[in-house]
């Protein structure tokens, strides 16, 4: 990482990315960055504040109206688009690390991840110039009417710390197919891997403007951003509660804005399920990633008759699991990303104890050689549908188990949240299948699968999970608005016709 950031006392600081340069906030100041395997600093990213926001949304202006992006054809773009995919694709190792070294994920699980981003720039590449107008059918003789899609301008990207790379990928890819320009705001907990991706970018040559990062923290530099008149799109992933707050601030500057919010995601477990696959799913869907993922599938509902058996295979196939350094290749459970969020953790696990839910596995940290903020994966049950553990986001190893009678108990408990994120059914039964894929209340359901995420299908909220969509055809149009267009080929009728 020297190549990339000036070392100082052995930290890398770090410049951001504005209108085709490297460069400091404007205030010359820095925040921490800390490596959640030791809970030590290991880089500095520029603090940047509403001056920078001003620099990178003129930038980004600029190059939306007045510089050669805002001239290039369609299929252009998706040249550009391509060579950008091929730029990640050269640069795996590099960020894979960076995203490791910021955010604890493990480097296996972050690597699959960063090889899998060439694929949307090239599905995004595909479809900018296949999103056509129409000819509007008017029952009006002498107009000729016809609607094209046009680009907003300035696209805020504001990003979550879980997955950076990932996360932005969904929303640039397709911004910039659209032909709009974009400020990116990555979360102050995990920001270098979005300065590496820059520096992965910058032998590409994009026009100046096109990408820029405004570093720092939410309050400060997000909410300039958002709050920024040149601004006039934005496209949020993160906590429901920073979510209500940007749109609440768009709605009073009546801005469009996407929202990709957190879950409370229902795995549901019948006894006619094939239970190797379905413990494999469940597992899989709230440990692997230590339940840091939004679709995490955080409540699992289990038959009755299945209960007592699925809870026990759990515990003894979670009891064993690695905990380490994330780059260790025997590595299972890494740390968790951060240490507000390692405290909220324990808080939540406490405050569902003391409404009555009883630990089987896990519930408190693990302390292991060379620091860093470990927490075992745990298992609650008895947990009932009203305890705060069954309703409120966690996003961190913790599965909170709540038992039901038959299938439609079982819809009534999915159901039964504010969210709608995602949600797992697990059955033999095919028609039972179909029948909760329909009913269950979610952006996604997965039907004895889970996790599955590619750049055709359409991923996002139903209920207070969000707005709107990522991925898929309907991504491009989020980026997009449709104008429509009159001709009048005859003479314009006499305002105030005699009587
Ligand atoms: P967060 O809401 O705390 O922060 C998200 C981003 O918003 C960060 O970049 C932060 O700096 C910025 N921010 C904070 N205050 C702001 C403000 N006032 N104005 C503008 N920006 C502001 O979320 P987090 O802790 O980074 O991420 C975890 C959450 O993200 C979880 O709830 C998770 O479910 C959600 N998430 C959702 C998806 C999805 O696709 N639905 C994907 C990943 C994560």
């Amino acid at each position: 990482m020297t190549a990339d950031a000036n070392l100082v006392d052995g930290i890398a600081h770090h410049q951001t990315w504005i209108d085709g340069q490297w460069c400091d906030a404007v205030s010359g100041r820095y925040l921490d960055s800390w490596d959640p395997s030791t809970g030590r600093v290991w880089a500095r990213i520029p603090q940047c504040d509403a001056q920078d926001v001003v620099r990178a949304t003129q930038a980004a202006h600029k190059a939306a109206f007045e510089g050669p992006w805002s001239t290039l054809r369609p299929t252009q773009r998706g040249i550009w688009l391509r060579k950008l995919g091929q730029a990640i694709a050269a640069d795996v190792e590099r960020l894979a690390l960076a995203e490791c070294r910021d955010n604890g994920k493990r480097l296996s699980e972050v690597r699959a991840q960063i090889e899998g981003l060439p694929e949307y720039f090239d599905y995004f590449a595909g479809l900018a110039d296949k999103f056509e107008g129409s000819v509007i059918p008017l029952n009006k003789p002498d107009m000729f009417n016809y609607t094209v899609w046009e680009p907003y301008g300035v696209v805020a990207a504001i990003t979550a710390w879980n997955s950076p790379l990932a996360l932005l990928t969904w929303k640039i890819a397709p911004a910039l197919a659209a032909g709009n320009t974009v400020v990116i705001k990555p979360s102050e907990h995990a920001s270098v891997s979005t300065l590496a991706l820059m520096r992965s970018f910058e032998p590409v040559g994009l026009p100046a403007g096109v990408l820029n990062v405004v570093t720092g923290l939410g309050s400060e530099v997000g909410d300039a951003l958002v709050s920024d008149p040149l601004v006039s799109r934005i496209s949020f992933t993160g906590s429901g509660a920073v979510g209500r707050r940007i749109a609440a601030r768009a709605g009073e500057l009546l801005k469009r804005v996407t929202l990709e919010l957190g879950g409370k995601s229902a795995q549901v477990v019948f006894a006619d399920a094939d239970i190797e696959q379905a413990l494999r799913g469940v597992i899989s869907g709230i440990f692997v990633s230590n339940g840091q993922s939004c679709v995490a599938g955080s409540r699992l509902l289990v038959q009755d008759e299945l209960h007592d058996a699925f809870v026990s295979r759990l515990q003894s196939a979670i009891g064993t699991l690695k905990f380490g350094d994330p780059r260790a290749v025997t590595t299972q459970i890494g740390p968790i990303a951060n240490e507000p969020h390692f405290q909220r953790i324990q808080h939540d696990v406490s405050v569902a104890l003391s409404e009555g839910a009883r630990c089987v596995a896990g519930g408190q940290p693990v302390q292991v050689a060379g620091g860093g903020w470990y927490f075992a994966p745990t298992v609650l049950v008895d947990v009932t549908p009203s305890m705060r553990i069954a309703r409120q986001e966690v996003f961190g190893p913790v599965l909170a188990v709540v038992r039901f009678k038959d299938e439609a108990h079982a819809i009534q408990l999915a159901n039964d949240s504010d969210l709608g994120l995602a949600a797992g059914v697990w059955t033999r039964d095919m028609g039972r299948a179909f029948r909760l894929s329909r009913q269950i209340q979610a952006g996604t359901v997965y039907v004895n699968t889970y996790r599955g995420v590619a750049p055709q299908s359409p991923c996002g909220g139903y209920k207070q999970s969000g707005w709107g969509r990522e991925n898929g055809i309907e991504a491009l149009r989020e980026f997009l608005q449709h104008k429509s267009v009159w001709i009048g080929l005859g003479d314009m009728p006499e305002p105030f016709p005699a009587a």
